[in-house]
C-alpha cells in the first residue's frame, strides 16, 4: 500500500521495525523507549545524537541553535512576532498559499504586518517574482512558506533581502539541500519527513535570540529553550527519538543531495503523467513553482474524481483527496515515498485515462 497523505505522513518501514523492538525494549536496557527520563543518560544521548545528525545532514552552522519544541508549525506563528519584534515593530511576509496566510493573521495580532507579496489573486498557483516584492524599510524579518502543502507551490531559491529570513520549511524540510547560513529561523513540524507528529525543528541564529518580549511565554522564548538544551519542560521525547531514527537513515543514505536527486525522479513521475495526459488531468500550479513534495490535481471531467480516488484506493494508492480548501487530488511524495509509489500512482492515471475514454 502506498500512503499518498499530506501530513502525518509515511515513515520508512526499517524505521518503523527498529522502533516497534525499542518500543519494549530499547537497545537492550529492558525499558522502552518511551518510559525513560528526559533527563537520563540515555534520553540525552537519543537527543544529542538527533540534534548532532541534523547539524551534520543539514551544515548547520555553530552559530545557529537547533531546538526540538513542542506545538507544532503552527505555534511558531505567534512566537516568531513574539521573540524577535515589538508591537510597534514592521514586519514583511510573502503570501503563496493557506499556510503563509495562517502564520500573517497570527503575527497580525503582535505587530505591523506588511504583505509584500501575495498570490491570491491567482488563487496560489504562482510565487510573485522577487522584483514585484514591496518590501517595508526596517522590517524586523521576512517571513514565506518555502513549500504551500495545500496548493503545492514551492520556493526554488532563496530570497536575499537584507533582513533575517524566516521560513516555514514543514512541508519540504529534509528534502533537499538548504544553506542555511542564508536564514534567520527556519522551522519545521516534523510529521510529514521527519517523525511522528508531536516535534517541531526551530533552527534559529544565535544573535537574533534574547530580545522576547516580557509577555512571550516561557514556553515559546527561543532563548529560554535555548538555554535549557529544549528542556525546559519535558520534551515530545518519542517523536524526539523517532526523528533520530529517520535522520540517521538520512545520513546513510548519503545525505540531502541524494534525497533531492530521488524526490525530483519521484515528482518527475508524476508531472510527466499529468502533462502526457492531453488535459485529462491538470495542474493548476505554474511549472517553475511546482513543489517535489505535493502534487494537487484535477481532471477535465470533474464529476469522475470522486471514482478516480475510490479506484486508486481499491488499488493500495490511499490518500490521494485533495484538501477540502481545493478539492482535486494531491499527492504527496515526502522523502519516505519510494519510487514504486509514484510509478504505481502514473501507471495507474494512465490506465483510469484509458478505461475512461
Ligand atoms: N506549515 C505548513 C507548510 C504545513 O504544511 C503545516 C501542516 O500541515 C503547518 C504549517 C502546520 O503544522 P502543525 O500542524 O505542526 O502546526
Amino acid at each position: 500500500l502506498f500512503n499518498f497523505s499530506a501530513g502525518p505522513a509515511c515513515l520508512p518501514i526499517d524505521v518503523l521495525q527498529e522502533a516497534q523492538e525499542d518500543l519494549i525494549n530499547w537497545k537492550g536496557s529492558g525499558m522502552s523507549v518511551m518510559e525513560m527520563s528526559h533527563r537520563g543518560k540515555d534520553f540525552i544521548s537519543i537527543a544529542d545524537k538527533a540534534e548532532a545528525d541534523l547539524r551534520a545532514l543539514m551544515g548547520i552552522p555553530d552559530n545557529y541553535k537547533v531546538l526540538f519544541l513542542q506545538g507544532g508549525a503552527s505555534t511558531q506563528f505567534a512566537s516568531i512576532p513574539l521573540n524577535f519584534t515589538t508591537a510597534e515593530d514592521t514586519v514583511d511576509y510573502i503570501q503563496t498559499g493557506s499556510w503563509g496566510s495562517k502564520a500573517i493573521k497570527e503575527a497580525q495580532k503582535y505587530v505591523n504586518v506588511n504583505v509584500a507579496a501575495t498570490d491570491k489573486p491567482n488563487n496560489f498557483t504562482n510565487i510573485p517574482a522577487q522584483s514585484e516584492w514591496e518590501l517595508s524599510s526596517g522590517a524586523k524579518y521576512l517571513h514565506f512558506c518555502a513549500n504551500e502543502t495545500i496548493q503545492g507551490v514551492e520556493f526554488k531559491y532563496t530570497p536575499e533581502v537584507g533582513v533575517p529570513l524566516i521560513a516555514d520549511f514543514s512541508s519540504n524540510f529534509l528534502s533537499k539541500p538548504v544553506d542555511v547560513s542564508k536564514y534567520g529561523m527556519i522551522y519545521a513540524g516534523v510529521q510529514k519527513n521527519l517523525g511522528p507528529a508531536g516535534c517541531t525543528v526551530v533552527i534559529v541564529r544565535d544573535d537574533l535570540l534574547g530580545n522576547s518580549r516580557p509577555e512571550c511565554p516561557a514556553m515559546l522564548d527561543y532563548a529560554i529553550m535555548a538555554e535549557n538544551d529544549s528542556m525546559y519542560n519535558t520534551p515530545p521525547c518519542f517523536s524526539i527519538y523517532m526523528c533520530g531514527l529517520v535522520l540517521d537513515k538520512l545520513l546513510k543514505m548519503g545525505g540531502l543531495s541524494e534525497v533531492e536527486k530521488n524526490n525530483k525522479a519521484k515528482a518527475a513521475v508524476i508531472y510527466d503523467a499529468i502533462s502526457g495526459s492531453d488535459g485529462y488531468y491538470n495542474c493548476p500550479v505554474n511549472d517553475a513553482v511546482r513543489s517535489c513534495m505535493n502534487i494537487p490535481f484535477t481532471m477535465a471531467d470533474s464529476d469522475l474524481e470522486k471514482e478516480f480516488i475510490a479506484t486508486a484506493a481499491e488499488n493500495g494508492l490511499v490518500q490521494l483527496k485533495g484538501h477540502r480548501s481545493v478539492g482535486g487530488m494531491r499527492a504527496s511524495v515526502y522523502n519516505a515515498m519510494p519510487m514504486e509509489g509514484a510509478e504505481k500512482l502514473a501507471k495507474f492515471m494512465k490506465e483510469f485515462q484509458s478505461n475512461h475514454s
